[in-house]
């Protein structure tokens, strides 16, 4: 089963793309539904409403009086609390049990139209966010569900804004153009991603990657590292000692291989051993094969060079995560080496000379851990100078 978070501002067309989704074959589990029908008329949340806020707020059909209960918590926001802690675990409550009635290779769509304003976007394998400019969103609102033009630009005012939302996304539809555009976009999505991601994370499988190819610097994976590092430590709780973006895709201006490295600290593997389970199930399944990193002549000792490695279930985006003791030698050499490669320049142009005949040698072999032993020697070769720069800096480590 996946479960994918759906979201975007009113009027942006989340609603439209969910149907779509539906037609392909998604279970919906709709927020703005479930958060009517946990108060609809004889339901045990509307008598706590009643209870909380007074028998004016039931209408004479025995329906929550919506546009009166809306002028008690529009300036009230002790009351809004209230309100949602009355409505948002009955949500929670309904959205599991759909979940849980769900078949077991589901493509679960939660439609949550606050998932970036309530921070929820870390506990869904992915987010898909459906965007269009505010005026666009204000012209659709006025003009095909008939809203007051002050009322759509106050509840586009309330909500996140675009940067917010894009910062979330996993995945941006962009409604800009037709439905039609739309619809295309999303039977794409469904295919390529949705698909082969439900069956990736349903086998704790971990997608393939190509054979190693530098592309220029992408400016999102930056975000795209913090997303999944945001899961991550989700799942890790108190096993977890920080996640780190490491390798070329945290040296801003450096071409890349595209993949996103992060590295995952732990006080030992057996904690490491403990969550691989659990990351499983949050789309990052463990990558049996290598559990080591060579050792160096810094500290020769295998034992510090151990570590856990995973990666990820979704096709969109190539990850490796090292799992690694807090301080052992792998864990520092990994830190050290992103470090000063931001910092040094002419090490940054040196290296990206490797990588480039690394790349060559590579050819279509997509084996990750031959491009990998390919750069290893001008790792090995750079150390002193790498810790002759962490001496002279001061540079320390985030556990100092
Ligand atoms: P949301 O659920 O995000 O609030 P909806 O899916 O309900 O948004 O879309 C808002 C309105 O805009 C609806 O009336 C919908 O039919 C219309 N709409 C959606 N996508 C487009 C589009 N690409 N072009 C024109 N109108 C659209």
């Amino acid at each position: 089963m996946l479960r994918v978070g759906l979201t975007g501002g009113i009027g942006s067309g989340k609603s439209t793309a969910a149907r779509r989704l539906v037609e392909h074959g998604a279970v919906l589990v709709d927020s703005d539904a479930l958060a009517r029908e946990v108060v609809a008329a004889g339901s045990e949340g509307l008598a706590e409403i009643v209870e909380t806020f007074g028998p004016e707020l039931l209408g004479p059909d025995g329906e929550l009086d919506r546009p009166k209960m809306a002028s008690v918590v529009f300036a009230d926001p002790a009351a809004r609390d209230r309100l949602n802690a009355i409505v948002h675990p009955r949500v929670r409550r309904r959205s599991d049990e759909l979940i849980a009635a769900a078949p077991a290779d589901a493509i679960v769509v939660q439609d949550i139209p606050l998932l970036v304003e309530g921070r929820m976007s870390a506990f869904f394998p992915l987010v898909v966010v459906v965007h269009a400019d505010a005026e666009e969103r204000v012209r659709r609102l006025v003009g095909s569900r008939g809203m007051p033009e002050a009322d759509a630009r106050s509840r586009i005012a309330a909500q996140a804004d675009d940067d917010a939302r894009r910062a979330a996304a996993d995945v941006l539809l962009d409604n800009s153009g037709t439905p039609d555009e739309l619809s295309a976009a999303v039977d794409e999505l469904w295919a390529r991603r949705l698909v082969p991601l439900e069956e990736n994370l349903r086998l704790r499988r971990v997608a393939p990657g190509g054979p190693p190819r530098l592309v220029d610097p992408d400016p999102q994976w930056p975000a795209q590292a913090a997303r999944a590092a945001a899961r991550i430590a989700l799942v890790a709780g108190e096993h977890g000692l920080g996640v780190e973006h490491i390798g070329s895709t945290a040296v801003p201006g450096l071409p890349a291989n595209d993949v996103i490295d992060l590295q995952l600290a732990v006080r030992s593997l057996d904690d490491a051993d403990a969550l691989a389970g659990a990351l499983g199930e949050a789309g990052f399944p463990a990558r049996p094969t290598i559990t080591q990193d060579n050792p160096k002549p810094i500290d020769p000792d295998p034992a510090h060079w151990r570590k856990r490695y995973h990666g990820s279930a979704d096709p969109g985006r190539v990850l490796h995560l090292h799992v690694r003791e807090a301080g052992s030698a792998g864990w520092r050499y990994a830190l050290l080496f992103r470090d000063w490669l931001r910092a040094d320049e002419a090490a940054r142009a040196e290296y990206l000379g490797v990588k480039r005949q690394a790349e060559r040698r590579c050819g279509d072999d997509s084996d990750a851990g031959r491009y990998v032993e390919l750069k290893e020697p001008w790792f090995d070769a750079a150390l002193p100078r790498a810790e002759r720069w962490a001496t002279e800096s001061g540079w320390r480590s985030p556990l100092g």
